[in-house]
């Protein structure tokens, strides 16, 4: 990570990270772009540089905020129009704690709104860009993060991961995008979408970065229960035997190019000397059937809060308090919001809740029991992260089903709760990025970091 000192300043640096971000503004990667804050940070960092204070571990760092993280600089939208005109009270504390390290937030970044999507077409602002082919999707839910540390406008950004919202867009162009362990990072403070599943991480070029930055956010925090004790920094690197493959993942729904790199880098870790185990996961194949049951469920719960009254845009034209709820709604979300509010309100009902919900949260445990039995085999499992590289703007928009088998690979580690490092590893013969997925078992994100160096 490059860091202020005296001869590169904070206030060069945040410069340099707007101009790119003006340069690259048809990609539309940001909803907000914070000039003015992030100037005055940077000289407050300078003033102390100048003075020989210490400066924290990220001192001068500017990075880009997913716009579904809660703080008061700019609006908070989650590129939703339902929320537009929100400006946050309070700061998450992933925000807290990078910001006290130093690093600063030059501007928001678009997604699906409410991080319901796979390529961030779904977002009220529109879609962002792929970082290396303007006609293609840059991948979701996170687009615009993954773009934005992909394109150096930035060293780093954040993103939230329900079921592959941070590493399928990482794969799409080109960087690392870690998914810790359910309750590695705090939750407080960004929207909730399925709060079972949520898992907050980064996008990087590096992997020495993502240690860092893990290091940094994870840990214990009183405002969000789920959070684990502390563990990152106490954790042991792991010595790799064993790598996993996942026989089931090895068929023609899964592009030809993608398989050929997984095959590719299980010879040259053969070649190491690790040993390369095949496993037989028939559980995962209802893995996106439950997700797509157990998460509209939460996300029918979570969204319940967008009255209106409470927070962002209201629909003025109403006549009384019930239309006006009505009214908001309606206007306020996307298409893709309102489906999973009618899924999951449909799946919780009292006559369904039987054969959908109760069935997904039975599935859910056989696939964490599922993860547990291979991790007695191997010590991490090597995937694609989807069954395709970056695809056309406007190609699945309108077919939700294409879209859901996006994440066919990407949100069984959600329903687990273990971690997924996505990896860069190559590009196609067109030259759109290629990643591979590394999974471990719970808490063992230090070691699957360290382990992605082996994949280069
Ligand atoms: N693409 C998945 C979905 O639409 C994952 C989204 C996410 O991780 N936020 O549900």
């Amino acid at each position: 990570m490059k860091t202020a000192d005296k001869k590169t300043t904070a206030t060069m640096l945040v410069k340099e990270a707007l101009e790119k971000a003006k340069k690259f503004e048809d990609y539309n990667i940001f909803t907000f772009v914070n000039e003015e804050g992030a100037l005055k940070k940077a000289a407050e960092i300078d003033a102390k540089i100048a003075r020989g204070e210490k400066v924290g571990k990220l001192a001068g760092v500017p990075y880009a905020l997913k716009d579904n993280y809660l703080s008061p600089e700019g609006e908070t939208t989650a590129s939703a129009h339902i929320l537009q005109g929100f400006t946050s009270p309070i700061t998450a504390t992933s925000v807290e704690k990078l910001e006290k390290e130093g690093a600063i937030m030059i501007g928001r970044t678009n997604l699906d709104a409410f991080a319901h999507g796979s390529s961030t077409e779904n977002s009220y602002f529109g879609p962002t860009l792929n970082a290396y082919d303007k006609e293609r999707v840059a991948g979701g839910s996170s687009g615009g993060s993954a773009v934005a540390v992909a394109l150096d406008i930035v060293q780093f950004a954040t993103g939230s991961d329900t079921g592959g919202s941070i590493r399928q867009p990482a794969s799409f162009n080109g960087v690392y995008g870690l998914k810790p362990t359910y309750g590695a990072v705090s939750r407080y403070g960004v929207v909730a979408m399925a709060s079972s599943t949520d898992c907050m991480g980064f996008f990087t070029k590096t992997p020495e970065d993502m240690d860092l930055l893990m290091s940094i956010a994870s840990g214990r925090d009183e405002k969000d229960m789920t959070t684990l004790p502390d563990f990152y920094d106490k954790s042991e690197i792991k010595k790799v035997r064993k790598i996993g493959v996942v026989k089931d993942f090895d068929n023609d729904s899964v592009n030809t190019e993608i398989r050929n790199a997984l095959k590719e880098k299980v010879e040259d870790l053969k070649k190491k000397g690790i040993e390369i185990v095949e496993l037989d996961m028939p559980t995962l194949k209802y893995a996106l059937a439950a997700y797509y049951i157990i998460v509209p469920a939460e996300v029918a719960s979570n969204l319940s809060r967008y009255d209106g009254i409470r927070y962002g845009f209201r629909s003025e034209n109403s006549k009384d308090l019930d239309s006006l709820y009505e009214n908001t709604r309606s206007e306020g979300f996307m298409p893709e919001n309102k489906r999973r509010i009618m899924i999951g309100n449909f799946v919780l009902s009292s006559g369904f809740y039987d054969a959908y919900f109760l069935k997904a949260a039975k599935a859910r445990t056989l696939i964490v029991k599922e993860y547990e039995e291979a991790f007695k085999k191997c010590d991490f499992i090597l995937t694609p992260v989807s069954p395709n590289y970056a695809f056309k703007l406007g190609e699945k928009v309108n077919d939700p089903i294409a879209m859901y088998l996006e994440d066919l690979m990407s949100v069984s580690l959600n329903l687990a709760g273990v971690p997924g490092l996505a990896v860069p590893v190559g590009k196609t013969k067109t030259g759109l990025p290629l990643g591979l997925q590394l999974v471990g078992p719970r808490r063992s994100d230090k070691s699957l970091i360290e382990f992605s160096k082996e994949l280069k």
